[in-house]
């Protein structure tokens, strides 16, 4: 295969894909033409009323596709959309704009949206701070079309060929649209693995690459492409062989992971015999049945804020009752612990078009957005209350970098549990509340934390970013987040032991360990939880029944006195080879992220 054709990021969603490239520009267009004659009012008006209409078809075309794909819930996204370019006021005005100030139709347009924007995002009420999203997406919309841009309503292929996304950056708004049946891969310049939009695609099983270095510029519409989210790549024009080529390694993958579904009745214990209690994390519902059938002895992180993609407004009690529920019945006899919503810093809704912050991931985001709108926990805990009744909920706050946040959410609980009973709702009277250790305040006061809390559960993704100080989700700066950086790695074995200590169950649910290697230092430092990705528990599986704990604990125990992230991976490796293949691992491994090649593309 000649070089060139290759482009080169990370793997962030595994398998191959072949189809055409298709790339949204999902940004707002560069406004150029801002005033006009005033013969010329009438027409900018035409133009006007011509992009709404236009638009409006598109929004209802898309909304009845989206129902009949993905279901009403997901669809009332466009709704809301329609509604507001339907809003005859909000035409008025702009049409004053336009023959007042002899703005051009797009001008006026781009006026009116922006005061908008700025009233919405200073309002307090959340939700009108969620509907800047929809506004954006109107914005996008409407001033395409009068730069005479097509914007698709993000996927309109004109066959039934499958596409190739190709974006700069992947939201979690654009994901909620993408349609699955067409969408066979994507590819962004931005991202990383641990960026929530990844970690949505990889539920969604739509391979993709993220943080596409170099030559993004050559992808054309239309292009015939090859994308390799195992290892990272995309190809294109690819030739017969190419494709073949890359059809036969997937194979081995897809090999692998039928060989490794065998041993998905055999229990977690190593060769030492120390039993190892596997979880996993789910983003969404369809994730469920997957799981389950996967042996996961029950699930370590629900991500709740998946829920509401492309909502505009929160679930209500009953459907989180519904479904909380649903989730305790299918993990009958084991765990299910759901997160408190992490909306802010790169989540919908509140984060897709946020308040202005100039710092999101420092910002209004996750337990203090529920801290200072209780009322959306209190829903939450109302709901988990009563589905607790199905099976062992408990709920996990993230985020936490003060005592009090988890000593208020326990008043709370208490609160909502004493007026369930007093409305005679049937519901249990206790709920385990736990911590996702997920910031360097909380690692180093751990201790604190474990006497106010029932488990804790370590989120190696944002521990990573606040302690090496290195945004999650930016590509450019992938190679320096690792969660095998010493830093880090301290911090994991201090946790871990303030957890034995005090007799709490202490797992880890960043996806770090989803990955072998790194899993293999976690079982090292004295983790006996785990809790990963649903496309990662038969390879976990199979591979904690390779290695022993205890020549994971004396890496371990290198990884801890080494000096670089670089050395830490050496010492890992060269344990690991000792009961695996690593090649054959690296088959069913996601390249890129922490990885050695990743360091390596860095130096
Ligand atoms: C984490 O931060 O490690 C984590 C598991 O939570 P999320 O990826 O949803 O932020
Ligand atoms: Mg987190």
């Amino acid at each position: 295969m000649s070089n060139d054709r290759w482009l080169r990021g990370d793997g962030v969603s595994p398998g191959i894909a072949l189809g055409t490239a298709h790339v949204v520009h999902w940004e707002l267009p560069r406004v150029t033409l801002r005033s006009v004659q005033r013969d010329q009012v009438d027409r900018e008006i035409v133009r006007l009323r011509g992009a709404v209409a236009a638009v409006r078809k598109l929004l209802e075309d898309l909304g009845e596709r989206t129902r009949q794909r993905a279901g009403p819930e997901e669809a009332k996204i466009f709704d809301a959309q329609i509604l507001m370019i339907e809003d005859p006021e909000f035409l008025r005005e702009i049409e004053h704009l336009i023959t007042d100030n002899q703005l051009s139709a797009e001008r006026a347009f781009e006026f009116k949206t922006l005061e908008m924007r700025a009233l919405w995002a200073q309002s307090s009420s959340s939700l009108l701070r969620q509907r800047v999203a929809d506004l954006t997406g109107i914005q996008i919309r409407v001033l395409s079309h009068l730069a005479g841009e097509t914007v698709h309503g993000v996927l309109q292929s004109t066959d039934d060929h499958p596409v190739i996304v190709f974006t700069r950056e992947l939201t979690a708004e654009l994901i909620v649209q993408l349609e699955r049946e067409q969408v066979a891969g994507f590819a962004s310049e931005e991202g990383t693995r641990t960026a929530h939009a990844a970690i949505l695609a990889r539920s969604l099983g739509i391979p993709g690459v993220m943080g596409l270095v170099g030559g993004f510029d050559r992808v054309a519409n239309g292009m015939e492409v090859l994308i390799d989210g195992t290892h990272g790549r995309v190809l294109l024009e690819p030739t017969p062989d190419d494709v073949a080529e890359a059809q036969e390694v997937d194979r081995r993958r897809l090999a692998l992971d039928v060989q490794l579904g065998d041993a998905v009745e055999e229990p977690n214990v190593t060769t030492d015999e120390v039993t190892i209690t596997l979880r996993c994390n789910l983003d969404l519902p369809e994730e469920l049945d997957g799981a389950a059938q996967h042996g996961a002895e029950g699930v370590g992180l629900l991500r709740t804020e998946f829920l509401i993609l492309g909502r505009t407004e929160l679930p209500g009690e009953e459907e989180q009752v519904a479904f909380f529920g649903r989730v305790a019945k299918r993990f009958a006899g084991y765990p299910v612990v759901v997160r408190s919503y992490d909306l802010g810093g790169d989540k919908f809704p509140v984060a897709v078009h946020p308040t202005p912050e100039a710092n999101p991931f420092l910002g209004w985001r996750a337990i203090r957005v529920c801290l200072d709108e209780p009322d959306i926990l209190r829903t939450q805990i109302r709901a988990l209350l009563q589905a607790r009744r199905h099976g062992d909920l408990q709920l996990m706050l993230p985020l936490i970098t003060q005592v009090e946040e988890v000593e208020r959410v326990r008043e709370l609980v208490e609160e909502v549990a004493a007026t369930l009973e007093r409305e005679g709702v049937p519901a249990a009277e206790d709920l385990p509340l736990g911590v996702q250790i997920e910031t360097p305040a909380a690692a180093m006061m751990a201790d604190q934390i474990a006497q106010r809390s029932d488990f804790l559960s370590v989120g190696t993704n944002d521990l990573t970013q606040y302690t090496l100080a290195v945004d999650r989700g930016n590509a450019r700066l992938a190679g320096r987040f690792t969660p095998l950086h010493p830093a880090v790695v301290r911090m994991l074995k201090h946790v871990v032991e303030i957890g034995k200590r005090a007799g709490l169950e202490t797992s880890v649910c960043g996806e770090m360990a989803s990955d072998p290697l790194a899993a293999f230092l976690l079982l090292g430092l004295g983790y006996r939880v785990l809790s990963v990705a649903p496309s990662a528990l038969l390879v976990i599986r199979w591979f904690i029944r390779q290695i022993d704990v205890r020549g994971a604990a004396e890496a371990a125990q290198q990884t801890l006195d080494v000096a670089t992230t670089a050395d830490a991976i050496a010492i890992l490796e060269e344990a690991v080879a000792k009961y695996v293949d690593l090649n054959l691992l690296d088959a069913g491994r996601l390249q890129g992220g922490w990885s050695q090649a990743t360091l390596n593309r860095q130096s």
